[in-house]
């Protein structure tokens, strides 16, 4: 009998391994495919590396606006790819060397949960004093939607080896703009059709406009409050029919709808765990009904983000040990797009902060007066959001690198700090974070570059 037997090494999973193992307790961590899941080897890393490909074209057909003689040639997509696998591997490596150094039983194969506290794994039965599932999520796609050939996933994309001429993407939310970004900077005619009335509808409706008007700017095409209804390829393209009858023509289509829990045919029903359209429940303990048996990662309604389900396995490892953390609080986890520009936001979007607080403030310091941001040449704004006469509750930025200032900007809202601390706090200048200074400053009345 183990203390935890995990089922599936992503995010979720691995972390919560690692800091079982800390703990000294016994750990089986149970993996179909490969260590790291779809973060490391389907999703946060591969395009990451695409992205910063793609700022790398951008950096070379611009750099005449700097006065440094470069041209913009194309993209070699065998060697973007080369590099974009060299950095998977290495950190799978890394990650398969942490994982053996600890005292962590490690099983390769597909697992069932079998009853309440046992996995079974290629007709091997794991009993675990806990049981942690953590088996992730797939990417979506529409009914009537097959996925092949030109029609293609997050899965797909990633791994093909050119760059086509043009592509529609269905979706506009986190991963549909961070493909858009990278091929438009690879040349690509993009168009985004996004089914609700702004594109990354989830931001902060400041921000969501900024994106428009920054993707506008960069001629990528998009589409919004309009559905989808067809798609139609053949050997030259996809035709795309929207509800509104307009149609769309493109060498790939990219369905970034959303991604579904994996949770199928895995024993969880069986068990009796409860469920709700394939998600598992957990109370805030990350615990299920079933007792002893937690959930962690995408599976669990709410963000699906890495360092949610990093966070989450630390924290079921430590509930077992009975060190009794502190729950986490979903609204304190950093969201970050990592498109050009980058969006990254915490907490309330103005919207939701007048729902839940009725009163509040909030402030928009333009990069504009941020001179890292002169220097970078790009645009956007911090907004900040605070309850009335209280303490800061939202923060939502957008521009290059914006992404890089969530660190402080996490800190701020989860420790609930008032903008008159902030204001004391010294920002190095000339740093883009000193733009998070300067929110501070002036929604504490004392702005120092901004107009009141
Ligand atoms: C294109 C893309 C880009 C993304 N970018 C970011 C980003 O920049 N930042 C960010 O925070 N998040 C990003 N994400 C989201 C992030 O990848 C997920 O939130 C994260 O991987 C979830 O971790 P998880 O452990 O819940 O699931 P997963 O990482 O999906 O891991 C689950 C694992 O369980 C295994 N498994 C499933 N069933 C079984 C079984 N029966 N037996 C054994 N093993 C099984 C799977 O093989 C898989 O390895 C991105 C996702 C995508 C698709």
């Amino acid at each position: 009998m183990h203390d935890i037997v995990i089922l599936g090494g992503g995010s979720g999973g691995y972390a919560c391994a690692l800091r079982a193992s800390q703990l000294g307790l016994s750990v089986v961590l149970i993996e179909k495919d490969k260590l790291g899941g779809t973060c490391l080897h389907r999703g946060c890393i591969p395009t990451k590396a695409l992205l910063h490909a793609a700022e790398v074209a951008d950096t070379a057909r611009e750099g005449e606006n700097f006065g440094v003689h470069s041209t913009f040639n194309g993209i070699d997509m065998t060697k973007v790819n080369e590099y974009k696998d060299g950095v998977i591997g290495r950190l799978y490596k890394g990650l398969q060397g942490l994982v053996k150094s600890r005292d962590i039983t490690f099983v390769e194969g597909a697992g069932t949960l079998v009853a309440p506290n046992v996995v079974e794994v290629n007709g091997e039965r794991y009993e675990g004093k806990n049981i942690v599932l953590a088996t992730g999520s797939f990417a979506r796609t529409l009914p009537g939607l097959d996925i092949t050939g030109r029609i293609m996933t997050s899965d797909q994309a990633l791994t093909i080896d050119y760059v086509p001429a043009s592509v529609i993407i269905l979706g506009g939310g986190v991963i549909g703009v961070e493909f858009a970004s990278v091929w438009r900077s690879f040349g690509v005619d993009v168009t985004v059709v996004e089914g609700l009335p702004n594109l990354v509808p989830a931001e902060d409706a400041a921000v969501s406009k900024a994106m428009e008007r920054a993707f506008r700017k960069r001629g990528i095409n998009f589409k919004v409050g309009v559905r989808f209804q067809n798609a139609v390829q053949d050997a030259d393209g996809v035709t795309v029919t929207l509800e509104s009858g307009d149609t769309l023509r493109a060498d790939l289509l990219l369905v970034a709808v959303g991604r579904g829990p994996r949770t199928e045919n895995l024993g969880y029903e069986a068990q009796g765990i409860n469920m709700d359209r394939g998600f598992v429940l957990t109370n805030e303990r990350l615990a299920t009904n079933v007792p002893g048996v937690f959930a962690v990662g995408d599976i669990v309604p709410g963000l699906q983000l890495a360092h949610r389900g990093f966070q989450q396995g630390i924290f079921v490892a430590e509930e077992i040990a009975g060190l009794a953390p502190q729950s986490i609080d979903e609204s304190g986890i950093p969201r970050v797009t990592y498109s050009e520009p980058e969006i990254a936001s915490i907490g309330y979007t103005e919207a939701q902060a007048k729902e839940k607080y009725g009163e509040i403030e909030s402030y928009e310091y333009n990069l504009g007066g941020n001179g890292k941001s002169q220097i970078l040449g790009t645009t956007g704004f911090i907004k900040l959001i605070r309850q009335k006469d209280g303490p800061v509750v939202g923060v939502h930025m957008i521009g290059s690198r914006v992404g890089e200032l969530i660190g402080e900007a996490q800190l701020i809202y989860n420790w609930e700090a008032y903008p008159s601390e902030v204001a004391n706090l010294v920002h190095a200048h000339p740093t883009q974070n000193e733009a998070m200074g300067e929110a501070h400053l002036a929604l504490a009345g004392k702005p120092l570059h901004a107009h009141a």
